[in-house]
């Protein structure tokens, strides 16, 4: 899952994108409201995690209303040095879907991310699970038949956008916008061997179904099918 962090005080979007990147997110950091809403407009993010105080004409609150606006209804996480009631019902008014009032524990940062990624048919709350497989959010446990499967923090990232989209069609296109960030280094076949490697660990040391399924010409679909 790829996440946009917009924050002018570096220190903190570095903190946050190292401690993000550790989860196995994808992290895009902008440092300036306008950068930040290009980005958060034009590029597919999972969550954006938004400082509501940024520098230059817009602040936090515009970027979020002109997501909006846009009909661009990405999660948004707005963080923010006030603490005063008004500045939160602004900020939720706006369009924000959650507020953190900084300083904030990264651990709080990351059940609210994790539960502003949370959908309601991951009916299981922390674990997304199809068939006799499941990924745990929380301790990044991955098993099927329940036998625990060891990844490397890519192919989890991987497993974690598949999952969280079955039953889709998903092109490589999709695929590298939700897993890598805009800077990562991306060769023509990067998604296939991810794939592979995912496939080689998931599906099949298993005798039970498939659950990632090659749809030629468009891309992949993740599912029993
Ligand atoms: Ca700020």
């Amino acid at each position: 899952m790829r996440i946009l962090v917009v924050e002018d005080e570096h220190k903190i979007a570095n903190a946050l994108k190292k401690g993000l990147m550790q989860e196995s997110f994808a992290v895009d950091v902008s440092y300036d409201a306008d950068d930040g809403l290009a980005m958060a407009t034009t590029e597919e993010y999972d969550l954006v995690i938004l400082d509501r105080m940024l520098p230059g004409a817009q602040d936090g609150l515009a970027i979020v209303s002109a997501m909006r606006e846009e009909k661009i209804h990405t999660p948004v996480l707005m963080l923010t040095a006030k603490d005063r009631v008004i500045d939160k019902v602004t900020g939720l008014n706006a369009g924000a879907d959650d507020y953190l009032v900084k300083p904030f524990a990264f651990e709080e940062l990351m059940a609210r991310v994790r539960a502003l990624l949370r959908r309601p048919q991951d009916s299981k709350g922390q674990e997304l699970a199809h068939e006799d497989l499941t990924l745990n959010t929380l301790t990044f446990e991955v098993k099927r038949a329940a036998q625990p499967i060891a990844l490397s923090n890519k192919e989890y990232g991987l497993l974690e956008y598949l999952m969280r989209n079955p039953e889709r069609i998903l092109t490589k296109d999709n695929i590298i916008a939700h897993v890598w960030d805009y800077d990562a280094n991306i060769l023509p076949n990067t998604v296939e061997v991810y794939i592979g490697y995912l496939r080689s660990k998931i599906d099949k040391p298993f005798k039970t179904k498939e659950l990632i399924h090659t749809v030629r010409g468009f891309g992949y679909k993740f599912g029993a099918r």
